[in-house]
């Protein structure tokens, strides 16, 4: 039999190797995408769907987000998936959160952020999910953009197969890469150009030893949605334990009397990495979490507690008239153990690896393929 021959071959169709084929297609090559599920059931499908630039810092980040925001809201009338582009509000109920708030503001004046601080009244107008008593206050960012992952993922791939030819191989575990060639189960293709390994979570299958040096570890999150609700989320919500999460952030001097209250009051929300994000799916589900707990080797096994702490916090901040849980599950992602923002190398000419986007690959990923691709 003849062996199939591809200019680019991408490992994994999450999306980070959705966007590393898109990017490859708009070159003009010939690209294959191999995914050992039949459809991508990662990290790319169990996340919230926010498209969060107001989380990255200023400069090259930041910018790297909105790059992404525009493909995605681009391709979403291209390849039918659903998009919304809500905004965010970050709530403060208390007096370091609103310090935090008015640092963050005053230190991004001409950082590219489009933000403004709002009074309880213009929060109560623009969102009827959040909680009125104890408001002091919120920053309303309007970048963000709401997604349904579990529609999106699998929509760009269709999409890529019909209007830029990617031929996809699900089902396909990729088990060897040796540059111009790649194992695909049982059969071996020919590539010319690059290979790129975008396989998330699994670091033990291609370049194992390149992978136990790489800095990455791996973070569970725990996730939940509710019942599907009649009234619109509107802008996607989240309080004072987020501003210790993302570190656009990271600069506001009145961090670290925040975060020292938290740990005060509820050390849990530290050990277990809780922070609480409100977005909204194609059917009006609530999509709640989450939770971070790293380590190389994560369990199967949820912890209730964990969902306990999550939704007492979240109803702190948001009026959900009804709130019944419907699905939960968690999700796993790699991240770096050295502060790096993502993972990109060469394990052998004519290969990359692109990895490591941590709790951002949705919000990053269509960006940093640019960057990437953009060198070859
Ligand atoms: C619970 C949760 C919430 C999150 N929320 C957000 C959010 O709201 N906004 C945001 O920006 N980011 C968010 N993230 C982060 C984001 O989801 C990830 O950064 C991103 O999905 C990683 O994409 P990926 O393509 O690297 O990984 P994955 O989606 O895991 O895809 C990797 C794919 O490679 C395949 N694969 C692996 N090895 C092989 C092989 N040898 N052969 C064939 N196929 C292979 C796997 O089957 C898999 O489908 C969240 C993550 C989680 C877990």
């Amino acid at each position: 039999m003849q062996q199939k021959t591809y200019d680019v071959a991408v490992v994994g169709a999450g999306i980070v190797g959705l966007a590393t084929a898109l990017q490859a297609a708009k070159k003009g090559l010939k690209v294959a995408v191999f995914e050992r599920h039949p459809r991508a059931i990662g990290a790319s499908i169990r996340n919230f769907g926010m498209i969060w630039p107001i989380g990255q810092p200023p400069g090259k980040l930041l910018d790297r987000a909105m790059r992404a925001r525009q493909t995605w809201l681009e391709l979403s009338t291209e390849a039918g998936y659903w998009t919304s582009e809500t905004g965010s509000l970050h709530l403060a109920y208390h007096d370091d959160e609103m310090a935090v708030l008015e640092e963050f503001l005053s230190q991004n004046v001409d950082a590219g952020y489009d933000c403004a601080l709002f009074s309880p009244q213009q929060v109560l107008e623009r969102s009827k999910y959040v909680k009125a008593q104890g408001l002091k206050g919120a920053l309303w960012s309007a970048s963000e953009v709401n997604v349904d992952p579990r529609q999106a993922i699998g929509a760009i791939a269709e999409y890529l197969k019909k209007c830029y030819g990617i031929d996809f191989y699900f089902n396909t575990v990729v088990t060897a890469v040796d540059f111009p060639h790649l194992m695909a189960y049982t059969q071996l293709f020919k590539i010319v150009e690059h290979i790129y390994i975008c396989s998330g979570v699994d670091f033990e299958t291609l370049y194992p030893s390149m992978m136990a040096k790489s800095g990455l570890t791996k973070c569970k999150l725990q996730m939940m949605a509710s019942q599907p609700q009649d009234l619109p989320l509107g802008p996607m919500l989240c309080a004072g334990l987020t501003l210790r999460h993302y570190t656009a952030f990271a600069q506001c001097p009145s961090l670290a009397a925040l975060s020292e209250r938290f740990d005060r009051e509820a050390p849990w929300y530290k050990e277990y990495g809780i922070h609480v994000l409100l977005s909204q799916n194609i059917n009006g589900q609530l999509i709640i979490g989450d939770s971070h707990e790293y380590g190389l080797h994560q369990l199967p096994f949820d912890k209730a507690q964990i969902n306990t702490w999550i939704l007492q916090y979240l109803k702190g901040f948001a009026q959900i008239p009804e709130l019944e849980i419907a699905e939960t599950w968690h999700g796993i992602y790699p991240k770096s153990t050295t502060g790096a923002t993502e993972f990109v190398e060469s394990p052998a000419p004519n290969v990359t690896v692109i990895n490591g986007l941590g709790g951002a690959g949705m919000t990053l990923s269509f960006g940093l393929a640019e960057e990437v691709l953009a060198q070859y």
